[in-house]
């Protein structure tokens, strides 16, 4: 439909993008496209940093494109739509998550399941256009045009930067809840206490659910209590993984790091589903024998579709969610990596991008 469009443009940006997967992430200037007819302008005030964003700035999962500016939980204040758009004005918050584009024509795309797109969806950053070749670029940046389809509407009850995250630790979260049909007296377990975890665990909570927090930080036990589990275990103890042993309906695993997966299928009840959503760069092992024991099931899940995502930030405005932020400015982002991969971060770091 739009493969005719001009994706290059003039509109001038600039941001932070890793040059290779060996360098650490740099000023960088470049430019975005000239609003198409239904295209928004929006000027990026927030921008969460997501550990999707240093897998492949690293390229851990292989095939990263550079220079890469990452961030794909990108929000801000439309400064000028295309002829039109009917959905957005200047002045009016907006979001864009994980995807810019799709192939809007195949089965899945039909379903708003645009993540699933067989085409193959067009993705925030690492990825390419709709004319299939100019790389897209993330949000640590200070200006994104997308196209109005794919960008979302902010609640304005909600503090922007806190809920910038939303827009992928949110919805990662939010979508595998709801397949599953979390709800009250639905025993639900998340698996590390990060960016997406401390956000499944509120949002289990406000779904009804009898949350646990499983985390390897002794130092989280309170803050878990605090963000909405009733329980907390502590993976590192082998008497408290053994004391929970079959119990859970629902498992959501949010690990960033290789671990083995096979103790916390152990601690699915029968018929229970363990959902990753974590990608470590290396393949979990998964053992038959905790499988077969219980009739139990382990899936995955992949972002979520627009509309839901639409779905879960105004369930987030009415329940008053956000995330647990600590802002840095744009030149902190390399320490931040840092410290992300010691999980030391409680529990989102959200660029001010207006510090650049
Ligand atoms: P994060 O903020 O760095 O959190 C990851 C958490 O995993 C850590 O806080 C830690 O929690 C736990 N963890 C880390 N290393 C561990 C280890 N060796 N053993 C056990 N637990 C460990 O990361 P995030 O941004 O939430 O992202 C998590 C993962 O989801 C990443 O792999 C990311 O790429 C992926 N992701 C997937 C999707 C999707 O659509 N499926 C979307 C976004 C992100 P504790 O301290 O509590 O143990
Ligand atoms: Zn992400
Ligand atoms: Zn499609």
């Amino acid at each position: 439909m739009t493969n005719t469009l001009k994706f290059t443009g003039s509109v001038p940006a600039k941001g932070y993008a890793a040059q290779s997967a060996k360098t650490p992430l740099a000023p960088f200037e470049f430019t975005r496209r000239e609003p198409h007819d239904t295209d928004v302008q929006i000027e990026v005030l927030y921008c969460g940093v997501c550990h999707s964003d240093i897998h492949q700035a690293r390229d851990e999962w292989g095939g990263s494109t550079f220079p890469m500016v990452p961030g794909h939980e990108v929000v801000g204040k439309v400064t000028r739509v295309g002829a039109k758009v009917k959905g957005f004005k200047p002045g009016d918050l907006a979001g864009v998550g994980c995807m810019v584009d799709s192939c809007r024509d195949c089965k899945a795309c039909g379903e708003g399941l645009e993540q699933y797109c067989e085409n193959g969806a067009n993705f925030t950053y690492n990825s390419k256009e709709k004319d299939g070749v100019t790389p897209t670029q993330g949000g640590y940046s200070t200006v994104i045009v997308t196209d109005e389809k794919f960008v979302l509407r902010m609640p304005k009850e909600l503090d922007l930067a806190a809920s910038a995250p939303l827009l992928c630790a949110g919805i990662t979260t939010y979508s595998p809840l709801r397949h599953w049909k979390v709800g009250k007296g639905t025993k639900v377990a998340v698996v590390g206490l990060g960016g997406l975890g401390h956000m499944g665990v509120k949002l289990a909570r406000a779904m009804g659910a009898e949350v646990t927090a499983i985390t390897t930080s002794t130092s989280k036990k309170e803050d878990a209590i605090r963000l909405g589990a009733h329980h907390v275990v502590v993976s590192k103890n082998p008497a408290e993984m053994e004391a929970a042993a079959g119990r859970f309906d629902f498992i959501l695993n949010t690990v960033s790091a290789p671990t083995d997966i096979n103790a916390y299928v152990n601690l699915l009840a029968r018929e229970g589903t363990m959902c990753l959503v974590g990608v470590p760069d290396k393949a979990p092992e998964l053992q038959a024998f905790p499988l077969i024991s219980g009739r139990r099931s382990v899936a995955g899940s992949l972002i979520g579709g627009i509309k839901e995502t639409q779905e879960m930030l105004d369930f987030c405005a009415k329940h008053g969610i956000t995330s647990d932020i600590e802002k840095i400015p744009m030149a902190k982002i390399n320490d931040a990596y840092t410290r992300m991969i010691k999980g030391d971060v409680k529990y989102r770091f959200v660029i001010d991008c207006k510090t650049i």
